[in-house]
């Protein structure tokens, strides 16, 4: 079922007071400054939209994990500083919680054009459980919701599914952007469609690997979760990271992958060390097998030149999971230089798509962020999106 989109009824909104979900979960260095605004400044077209149909815009949001406790460290104060900054010709306010009478009072003193963000909802434990008195005290607040809140639709919480029971409800412009990326990469995509996993482990990726499988032309797998498939076949990987457990899944997936005719591509050389460390020397390996007493942390210069020619050729390209311990820069080459290949193929003319945190922060190191079609806001999200669940912060939204 289709579900509505702010685009679809301007109408319905006009003047309305609207209570907008938004991911406002940005990292805060310790004297509280934003240290990446990514996620603010995609919620900010669909706060214009709703400011030009002169709407009232109440903002939610949660914050790191407060699990149910007053943390100022965990405060969205310095976003609201952010917004007043961002909506200069606006008054911004913000409110010291997200229920209780004063929020209720402040929500109803906002006119048209005028922002009201309120305090972190995890400050709740309500939030997390569902608590549908909570949810309904939220919807008390305006006429309308808005869901934009793309990195928390995979949640069962009060501000993403139980909300939606007390408001009429759509989903907002960057919800709508994120949904036609993946959408339409998994539903039409175009030919040659590579999917690069990576990444610490097989067992968070199966789902994604089993309903990318019937879809895709190639799969790329590196990082951690590439040793669990190279010692399925037997390949000594040494002290690499793998997960015993999934031996004979790994085995039943390539077999899966020969009889649907994909191209399933793994690292034939590495980088390693001896320990897990920031410090540890780099050793280039340059056959399939691990030298003893060390373990892959990167995929060596041989797998990069193969994965690359894959990727540049492709015209749907979706990456989720690094190649590497990228955090550490010995060990980032191989993960940087397949961020650098997407956005090649970008270039060449391919969609390109990639998730979750570490591949986002990824292309950033590697300087090619805005050469990518589309970095997701959502890491869990586009996970679940890309192992076809139904997502229940969007399923529950108003039917169109
Ligand atoms: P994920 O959250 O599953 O996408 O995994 C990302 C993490 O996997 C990153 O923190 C990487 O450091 C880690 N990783 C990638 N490759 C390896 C590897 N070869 N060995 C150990 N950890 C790895």
């Amino acid at each position: 079922m289709k579900k509505q989109n702010i685009l679809d009824i301007p109408q319905k909104l006009h003047n309305k007071k609207i209570i907008m979900r938004v991911d406002f979960n940005v990292p805060l260095s310790e004297n509280g400054n934003i240290t990446n605004d990514k996620r603010i400044v995609a919620a900010i077209p669909t706060i214009n939209y709703l400011l030009e149909q002169d709407c009232a815009v109440i903002l939610i949001s949660h914050l790191g994990r407060p699990k149910g406790v007053v943390t100022p460290q965990m405060s969205l104060a310095p976003i609201a500083t952010y917004l007043k900054n961002a909506f200069s010709n606006h008054n911004v306010f913000m409110a010291d919680d997200c229920i209780g009478t004063e929020v209720k009072e402040m929500a109803n003193s906002l006119k048209s054009g005028e922002i009201l963000l309120l305090e972190n909802l995890r400050f709740h434990q309500e939030e997390t459980n569902n608590d549908p008195s909570f949810a309904q005290e939220l919807a008390s607040l305006a006429d309308f919701f808005v869901q934009d809140a793309f990195g928390a639709v995979h949640r069962v919480h009060a501000s993403t599914a139980g909300i939606t029971k007390y408001l009429p409800s759509a989903s907002g412009l960057l919800i709508k952007k994120e949904i036609d990326y993946l959408g339409d990469a998994l539903s039409t995509p175009q030919k040659p469609f590579i999917a690069i996993l990576g990444g610490a482990k097989v067992s968070d990726k199966i789902n994604v690997i089993q309903n990318l499988l019937p879809k895709v032309d190639s799969l790329i797998i590196g990082g951690a979760m590439a040793y669990t498939f190279l010692k399925a076949q037997n390949i000594n990987v040494a002290n690499s990271r793998v997960e015993e457990d999934n031996l004979d899944l790994a085995r039943n997936l390539l077999k899966e992958a020969t009889a649907k005719n994909v191209k399933l591509l793994l690292p034939i050389d590495h980088i390693s060390a001896t320990d897990f460390a920031e410090d540890a020397k780099p050793i280039l390996s340059k056959e399939v097998t691990v030298p003893e007493g060390t373990m892959a942390l990167d995929i060596g210069p041989k797998t990069a030149k193969i994965f690359k020619e894959e990727i540049i050729n492709a015209k749907t390209v979706i990456n989720n999971g690094p190649m590497g311990v990228f955090e550490f820069p010995a060990f980032a080459k191989g993960t940087l230089a397949i961020a650098e290949a997407i956005a090649t193929a970008t270039a060449n003319g391919a969609v390109t798509i990639v998730g979750g945190g570490d591949s986002a922060s990824a292309v950033k190191k590697a300087g090619v962020e805005s050469k990518i079609s589309h970095v997701s806001t959502g890491g869990g999200a586009s996970l679940e999106f890309l192992e076809g669940k139904v997502l229940p912060g969007i399923d529950s939204l108003t039917d169109k």
